[in-house]
């Protein structure tokens, strides 16, 4: 089952479970924030980067046609692990649009839940590398200090890594993003793991899910 989606508040870990599944399962990881990020000098990057800087959600419409567009590349064609994306009810059912017309089908919608203190403590250490790793200062350091074990480049802090940023992301999460859990719940294709524990166990009950 490789038609997968991470859903869970920022720091809940999407982003680093999608790279390990993403190792395990032979699946691309599709980070919809990554794209944003990566698009940076670019008129969509520049535009993205507003919103992004506060928090807050890039329109529907951009990302709706940025996940059609990358649907349309080659290496989604049999598996994708989404990491990011959907964020709304709109996203979600643009999703399902573009599955149908590929005649796919959404295998598993995992639901990863931490609570807000740790998800703060989480993101205000985080550092991240352009090539889409993820570390935490003190609960998943690189080997070597500022610097990506994967690909050598040194690493940085996300401008909405700030504690303002922080707080309305959250509160943009739980306006926006949380209805997803019910709407998948009704569609019978969520798992709600307890995304608290350590990476590896966290790891371990993913990949279970997955299989099943
Ligand atoms: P998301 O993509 O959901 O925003 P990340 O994967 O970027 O989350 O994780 C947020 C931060 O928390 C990162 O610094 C990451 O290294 C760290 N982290 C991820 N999973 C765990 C965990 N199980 N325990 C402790 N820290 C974690
Ligand atoms: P995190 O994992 O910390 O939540 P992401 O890297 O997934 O952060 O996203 C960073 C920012 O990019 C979001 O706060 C938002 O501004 C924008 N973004 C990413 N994905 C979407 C999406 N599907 N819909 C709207 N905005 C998005
Ligand atoms: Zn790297």
């Amino acid at each position: 089952m490789v038609n997968i989606i991470l859903l869970g508040p920022p720091g809940s870990g999407k982003g680093t479970q999608a790279a390990l599944l993403s190792g395990k399962l032979n699946a691309p990881h599709i980070s919809t924030g990554d794209i944003l990020r990566r698009a940076a000098g670019t008129e969509l990057g520049s535009r993205a980067a507003e919103y992004m800087n506060r928090g807050e959600l890039v329109p529907d419409s951009v990302m709706i046609e940025m996940i059609r567009d990358r649907f349309s590349q080659a290496d989604c064609a049999k598996a994708f692990i989404l990491d990011g994306y959907p964020r709304t009810i709109p996203q979600a059912d643009a999703l399902a649009d573009i599955l149908t017309g590929l005649d796919r089908r959404l295998d598993l919608v995992l639901n990863i839940e931490v609570p807000d203190a740790e998800l703060i403590t989480r993101l205000s250490a985080r550092r991240v590398c352009e090539c889409g790793a993820t570390y935490h200062l003190i609960f998943n350091p690189p080997e070597n200090e500022g610097v990506c074990d994967r690909c050598g480049k040194r690493l940085y802090q996300r401008d909405d890594d700030l504690e303002e940023s922080i707080k309305n992301r959250l509160s943009v999460y739980k306006k926006q993003t949380q209805p997803l859990i019910d709407y998948y719940g009704n569609m019978g294709t969520l798992v709600t793991v307890d995304g608290s524990g350590s990476i590896e166990q966290i790891a371990d009950e993913i990949c279970a899910a997955a299989k099943s």
